[in-house]
């Protein structure tokens, strides 16, 4: 693993603000002393993503996310800890330096480092024959779909020579291993430990990660080849994985999350074409299927897909096939309806940008899109076509996560299939069961990483809301530090302690939301929702800190004597209690007695201005006897 100073980190946190990071990416609102925002990990219509501008810390009251800058980019960018880190040293001007400490983790990011530099200075080579004279045909076929050479520098299209030796020779000054030639999928093995170009005479387009960088090509035929694909793509690398890179997302990134919504384009060329009009929240996949982890990436910038496929059987069949993938995240999906044999780009060299986003603007939900080709088609007119019709739309409405949107779908799939809703209801119902009963598609490329859902460990309400105290008032947690005992032995009772006891071992200092939230992130799952769950974490120390302190301890000390009392008063109501035994419980109960009557004094300190040098209470005392020690048995 390679790792990132705790300095580097620390000084880019507190020259970052999680209200600039977090608005650059989703609509944020001042609301008082907060900023709200829709939530971008869930699904929700009322804000209840809050962020804390003083302690950098935003947190979900749906879905229960919650953390620094750091964590929000590395969620909503699906990032690596040390990815997420540089982007954010990228914005405040900090270089990230990483320190590698394991070989074999230093070699495999040394490995890709060089992979990413080949392709990088294969992109420019490649570039840079597009303008030779031997890639006139190629400059050609840009200018036939409309684009000059901007476009082709602005994507940094490229072209493969036809002839390998060309680009051999090239790849012979450059200082990179046949391997990894072999690696990076430009070269294949021949015959006789020979090797190959992959590409030969094509249009290359480079692919790039989330960062910009190229990670793989996209080849386009140019002359007519019954043996080749129109496109053919790099195969899979150490760099490039094809079932979690979508085309131009690292462009469309930002205007997907302001319009909310992603456009979904079946080709490249198209993606390209709706670019250069200035429609920028357009990608494509590579190649033609939609994969579930295309969805679960694009769930975290869209709630709404528009697809805009050829309307062709092999288009109509691709819709339905990305349809599937993305209602299963939550996405609404809409269908743009392109008129026969276009597609966006040549659509738009005919009649404009303007039109197009007409035609976009026009785009129909998935299901009336379906239930119109279906009665295009003639299927609705017979009843038998009709029933079948209406069955092979149960199984895609009962894909919808929402059961308000499901069942307004299923209302208005009914009307327009003039079935009854109940039995459309009924016919849902038995299909959604249906899909939870089958172990897992057989059609998924990628294997499914099991959604966990982590709760929050329990934790006393009193107990929870010291710890919050201890985290964001100096005050509050020098005083905690003082009890540490009294707090130690009512760990037998009340739940939660422990994680009290950590904050007030390791004391960040609460005037630093940087040393907070770095406490924070060292936390479990459940431990950090035990703590973000509590409302009144988000809720600033009251003023008079100490006393609310104080009243919280006395509270658990409180509880933790009555539920010590229950507990004595169960083992003296066993059966067969030996004498002895009896004797030391009637003991312990009368002096947790003695203590409760403490209790309701609300512990009123002898010296309230020394609180700390003085543990206001002992409810256990430390000298009870408990009945499991050796030495009281009989
Ligand atoms: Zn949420």
């Amino acid at each position: 693993m390679s790792q990132i100073s705790r300095e580097t980190t620390e000084q880019i946190l507190a020259a970052t603000d999680i209200v600039d990071v977090i608005g650059s990416y989703i609509e944020v609102k001042r609301a008082g002393a907060v900023y709200k925002a829709l939530c971008p990990f869930h699904n929700e219509k009322t804000p209840s993503f809050n962020i804390n501008q003083a302690r950098q810390f935003f947190h979900c009251f749906g879905c229960k996310k919650s953390g620094d800058a750091i964590t929000f980019v590395r969620e909503i960018e699906n990032l690596t800890f040390a990815d997420a880190v540089k982007k954010l040293g990228a914005r405040v001007g900090i270089t990230v330096v990483e320190e590698a400490v394991d070989p074999k983790e230093d070699q495999a990011r040394r490995q890709r480092g060089r992979l990413l530099d080949l392709h990088r200075e294969t992109t420019e080579f490649l570039h840079q024959m597009l303008f030779t004279r031997e890639a006139t045909h190629a400059r050609e076929y840009l200018k036939s779909r409309g684009f000059g050479k901007e476009m082709a520098v602005r994507w940094q299209i490229g072209w493969m020579p036809e002839s390998s030796e060309t680009f051999l020779n090239w790849a012979r000054t450059k200082n990179y291993k046949r391997g990894e030639w072999i690696d990076a999928g430009i070269f294949g093995s021949g015959e006789r430990g020979g090797v190959f170009v992959r590409f030969r005479d094509r249009l290359m387009f480079p692919i790039r990660n989330e960062h910009g960088d190229v990670i793989a090509f996209s080849g386009r035929q140019l002359r007519h080849d019954p043996k080749s694909g129109k496109y053919i793509n790099s195969p899979e690398t150490p760099v490039f994985k094809k079932s979690n890179v979508l085309f131009a997302l690292e462009r469309a990134r930002q205007s997907i999350l302001k319009e909310n919504c992603v456009l979904l384009c079946e080709g490249q060329i198209d993606a390209i074409a709706c670019h250069e009009q200035g429609i920028t929240h357009a990608i494509a996949p590579l190649g033609t299927a939609f994969t579930p982890n295309h969805a679960k990436l694009l769930r975290r910038y869209a709630k709404t897909a528009l697809l805009c496929f050829d309307a062709d059987k092999a288009g109509f069949t691709a819709a339905e096939r990305a349809y599937r993938e993305l209602a299963h995240e939550g996405i609404a999906v809409r269908v743009v309806r392109m008129p026969a044999g276009e597609d966006p780009d040549s659509f738009m060299q005919k009649h404009g940008a303007d039109a197009f986003r007409e035609i976009l603007g026009s785009a129909v939900d998935f299901f009336d899109f379906k239930i119109d080709q279906a009665a295009a088609a003639g299927l609705l007119d017979d009843p038998q076509q009709r029933l079948a019709f209406a069955k092979e739309c149960t199984s895609l409405l009962s894909l919808i996560p929402d059961a308000v949107l499901r069942e307004g779908m299923i209302e208005h799939v009914g009307t327009r299939l003039k079935a009854g809703s109940i039995e459309l209801r009924d016919a849902v119902f038995r299909a959604a069961r249906a899909t939870k009963n089958k172990p897992q598609r057989a059609d998924r490329d990628a294997p499914q990483e099991p959604e966990l859902v982590v709760e929050g460990m329990p934790i006393d309400s009193t107990v929870s809301y010291l710890c919050g105290l201890a985290l964001h008032s100096a005050t509050a947690q020098e005083w905690l530090a003082e009890q540490f005992e009294t707090l130690h032995e009512a760990a037998e009772f009340l739940e939660g302690v422990p994680l009290l006891e950590e904050i007030l071992s390791a004391r960040p200092d609460p005037a630093s939301h940087v040393a907070v939230n770095a406490f924070i992130a060292t936390l479990t799952e459940p431990q950090r929702l035990a703590l973000t769950s509590d409302p009144t974490f988000h809720d600033d120390p009251p003023e008079n800190v100490i006393g609310a302190t104080e009243e919280a301890l006395a509270k658990i000390c409180a509880k933790a004597l009555h539920r010590r009392d229950a507990s004595i008063k169960a083992r003296m109501s066993q059966p067969n209690i030996e004498l002895g035994e009896m004797n030391r419980l009637l003991n312990e109960a009368k002096l947790v007695a003695e203590l409760l009557k403490g209790v309701g004094q609300r512990f009123v300190f002898s010296d309230r201005f020394a609180p700390n040098r003085k543990p206001p209470f002992k409810p256990f005392p430390r000298k009870t006897h408990s009945p499991s020690r050796p030495e009281n048995n009989p």
